[in-house]
């Protein structure tokens, strides 16, 4: 095996030094002595996500709307467009709203339109759960049985998905198909590109869930001609717990009338003539429902400035040097200590963590958790760890893998409870 990276904690400070994007470990709230690899599942706040709306709401009370150098009204559409260069967008195709369930409901509510033949859904068993739940409720919202339209394409492994599969289960039963960008759990990371003119060429709708992929991969969504997507924006992009989400929509779409229609996707000239005629927004604003949550978007106008700043293409090259050195750490460190790398090594096809398999996985994750390493164990086997591109460093990597080392050649995780925990 060639080995890439010098196996030496030394050789970790050094490539910090050299790291071109290691100023912004610094402007995050680092849990003191703690080592966090769960940036996917909740990212860490950002010092410049100061609380401007706070202020507005202080100092201008209801002129916060129109006010301050953030006014509220134009927010969801300003977000929008900062959040469109990591999505390969146009600005306004991309606009802040709601979660990724509810914008899920809104975009499914949109394309979804089942026709003659064309009833079915394709989907993958290894999908998150609230996708499965949306698509299914959509599916009987049109009066159809998901058991009948919902085809979700299986896995031979348990990981991984093959395009080929997926491409071949779009005939012509099939309206939409609704895939991750990244598998949640194995990281996988789809052939968005492929599956888009697969879909196209079929006259199949395609939308992507961007939740694994938004801030830690680069998309060209607008290029591809995706049809759709949607984000959270806490992983990654570090908006906080239940962060204003994202959703993209191709501008060749936006005259088609959003499926779930609310004020704050009309046309802003025209919202307060308070008309009982509803003018959609010509942009991805149309697919807006109520008043945007305005206190949830504080954080992430501060995160996306340093995206902006550090670059989409330094980010991810960062990343996947981060993942690289972190497979190697392990396959070198921790060698017959049982553990599987569980998700694909090569560039084109990795997310922004690593999939680690053992069959004490649980047990590993709490005794990294009281060794202050912050995992996210995914049930039954797999701990996902993620050095973040904007603030995990290459001496956090090396430290995680050697306290794992420790936890194995110790044998401490067996002091620890098999079951997993509530939030798991
Ligand atoms: C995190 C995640 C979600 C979460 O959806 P919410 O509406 O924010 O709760 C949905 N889909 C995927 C693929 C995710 O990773």
């Amino acid at each position: 095996m060639e080995l890439l990276f010098s196996q030496t904690r030394e050789y970790a400070e050094e490539r910090d030094q050299r790291d071109e994007l290691r100023s912004y470990r610094r402007e995050f709230y680092i849990p003191e002595g703690v080592l966090y690899m769960d940036g996917n599942s909740l990212g860490l706040l950002s010092k410049r996500a100061v609380m401007h709306m706070v202020e507005a709401w202080k100092q201008f009370g209801i002129d916060g709307w129109t006010e301050g150098d953030k006014p509220w009204f134009y927010l969801a559409e300003q977000l929008g467009g900062q959040m469109a260069p990591l999505v390969g967008a146009k600005p306004h195709e991309v606009v802040a709203a709601g979660s990724t369930t509810t914008n899920l409901h809104q975009l499914l509510a949109t394309f979804y339109r089942p026709c003659g033949n064309r009833t079915k859904i394709v989907a993958n068993e290894l999908d998150f759960p609230t996708d499965i739940y949306a698509i299914k409720s959509i599916i009987r919202l049109k009066g159809l049985d998901p058991e009948q339209n919902l085809i979700r394409i299986k896995s031979e492994d348990g990981r991984y998905l093959r395009e080929e599969e997926i491409i071949s289960a779009m005939t012509e039963e099939v309206a939409l198909v609704l895939l991750p960008t990244v598998l949640y759990r194995s990281g996988q990371l789809l052939n968005v590109k492929q599956l888009t003119e697969a879909a196209r060429e079929k006259g199949v709708l395609i939308g992507f869930d961007a939740c694994h992929s938004i801030g830690a991969v680069l998309h060209q969504f607008h290029a591809w001609q995706v049809d759709f997507a949607v984000w959270c924006t806490y992983k990654y992009l570090n908006s906080g717990p239940g962060g204003v989400a994202g959703l993209y929509v191709h501008e060749k779409h936006h005259s088609h009338s959003p499926g779930l229609a609310g004020w704050f996707g009309s046309r802003k000239d025209r919202q307060f003539d308070m008309d009982h005629t509803f003018e959609p927004a010509g942009s991805a604003g149309a697919y807006q429902t109520g008043t945007p949550h305005i206190l949830s978007m504080a954080p992430l106008s501060g995160s996306l400035e340093m995206f902006a700043e550090a670059g989409m293409e330094r980010i991810r090259k960062k990343s996947l040097v981060l993942t690289e050195y972190l497979m190697q750490l392990i396959r070198v460190r921790l060698d017959g200590m049982g553990f599987t790398i569980g998700n694909p090594v090569e560039e084109e096809r990795r997310g922004g963590h690593v999939a680690l398999e053992h069959v004490e996985a649980v047990r590993i994750a709490k005794a990294l958790k009281a060794e202050k390493v912050i995992p996210d164990f995914r049930s039954p086997n797999v701990i996902r760890l993620a050095p973040v591109a904007l603030y995990t460093s290459f001496a956090d990597v090396w430290d995680v893998v050697d306290r794992l080392k420790r936890i194995m050649e110790e044998r401490t995780y067996e002091r620890f409870q098999q079951e997993r925990g509530v939030v798991a």
